[in-house]
């Protein structure tokens, strides 16, 4: 297991002290070194109880500030089977009918919606209108007209809404970042992000217009738009953007195989992107400034996140990503805590705009102005 608590327990308290004083951004992380968390803890309900539910709840176990304490699920098997592993009350338990009840439940603080994505939209704002904060997995919508009103909707509500973006928190990635923002790479002007795999059952609903919203640039090209933007620093002007489909029967319309795109940033930097649903080992981000680079791959898989620059390897700690960023959830949540990079509901719309360019990049074959 490579989570924190694993690492910590493994090496001596000198050894982390001298570790941790060249770990800048992963010392900052606001779960304290060497004293037991004594706080507020963020309980948590996970809707939606498939694949990266099961790998969330899990990483849960580890988390100093949060906890797993209640489900919403539309499979009452599911819902006996996690009440026994994660000893969670009945009271706790909700279907998708039912959980605007969870209004009426002090004990649940936020519900963390894991759904396939065109669900996320209506069950983030039915969260937001209990009173609930919401973290919602990525894409935070099927656009940014959806997106919009749920940043909204939580405004109103005065709940959090925040977006499961767990790169933000990957300590490789930060000093990555780090490195950029102290002008270590020079003046930055190329970006490279290849994201993709080989989808496999085409009766999946990510293989599903309706429940997908599209096809890979919804599901891993987002991690090559939002890696973009994270690691230039920038927010990009245009967009152009190509599609290319060798199995219409499988990939049918409106589910994208392979996208490529090409961002323009206000500095001159550019970046080269490829997302799909048909090519293995694309997991590769290529950052190069005047006076280094990054290259990082695995770039944004479950890790261990392997990567060089210009001084060497990166030695990081490996950890468990939904560990570190539900502990660093909570603490942006109940102790007003800023991320390094942004994981709000604003952060996720504006991915959400970018993909609507480049939709539309693709449709008209021109290049699409970026504009706020
Ligand atoms: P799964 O298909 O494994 O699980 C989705 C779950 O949603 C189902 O098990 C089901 O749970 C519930 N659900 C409710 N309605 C439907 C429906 N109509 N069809 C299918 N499932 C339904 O998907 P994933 O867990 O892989 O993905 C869920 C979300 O998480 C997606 O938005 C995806 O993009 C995101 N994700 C994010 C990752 C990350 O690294 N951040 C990695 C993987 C996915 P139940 O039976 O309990 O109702």
């Amino acid at each position: 297991m490579n989570t924190r608590r694993d690492f910590l327990q493994k090496i001596g308290a000198s050894a982390l002290m001298l570790q941790l004083s060249s770990l800048t951004s992963f010392a900052n992380s606001s779960v304290q070194i060497g004293h037991p968390y004594t706080g507020r803890v963020l309980r948590v309900a996970i809707m939606g109880l498939g694949g990266y539910g099961t790998r969330v709840a899990e990483a849960m176990n580890a988390c100093s500030k949060a906890k797993l304490v209640g489900v919403i699920s539309g499979t009452p098997s599911k819902i006996t089977d996690w009440q026994r592993k994660y000893n969670i009350p009945e009271k706790n338990c909700y279907n998708y009918d039912n959980f605007d009840q969870v209004k009426n439940n002090p004990d649940i603080d936020a519900i963390y919606v894991i759904t396939p994505n065109a669900l996320h939209h209506g069950q983030v704002i039915r969260a937001a209108k209990a009173g609930k904060h919401v973290i919602c997995e990525k894409p935070m919508a099927l656009n940014a007209e959806e997106g919009q009103e749920m940043v909204d909707v939580c405004e109103k509500a005065n709940v959090k809404l925040l977006v499961g973006y767990r790169m933000h928190f990957e300590p490789r990635t930060l000093e990555v970042v780090r490195m950029r923002n102290a002008g270590e790479f020079g003046k930055v002007m190329f970006f490279q992000g290849q994201c993709g795999f080989k989808a496999g059952d085409p009766k999946q609903w990510r293989l599903n217009k309706a429940l997908a919203g599209g096809g890979s640039m919804m599901d891993i090209g987002i991690y090559a738009l939002n890696g973009a933007r994270y690691m230039v620093g920038e927010e990009p002007i245009w967009v152009t953007a190509q599609e290319t489909k060798t199995d219409s029967e499988k990939f049918k319309e409106g589910v994208d195989e392979t996208v490529q795109f090409q961002l323009g940033f206000p500095g001159g930097a550019v970046a080269s992107c490829l997302s799909s649903y048909n090519i293995n080992h694309l997991d590769r981000f290529f950052l190069s400034g005047d006076n280094g680079f990054a290259e990082m791959q695995p770039s944004t898989g479950y890790g261990p996140i392997k990567g060089r620059t210009h001084h060497g390897e990166l030695v990081q700690p490996i950890v468990t990503h939904q560990t570190v960023q539900m502990d660093e959830m909570a603490g942006i949540i109940f102790e007003k805590r800023t991320p390094v990079i942004p994981v709000d509901g604003k952060e996720g719309l504006k991915d959400l705009k970018i993909i609507d360019a480049i939709y539309r990049a693709i449709k008209t074959g021109e290049k699409v102005m970026l504009t706020d």
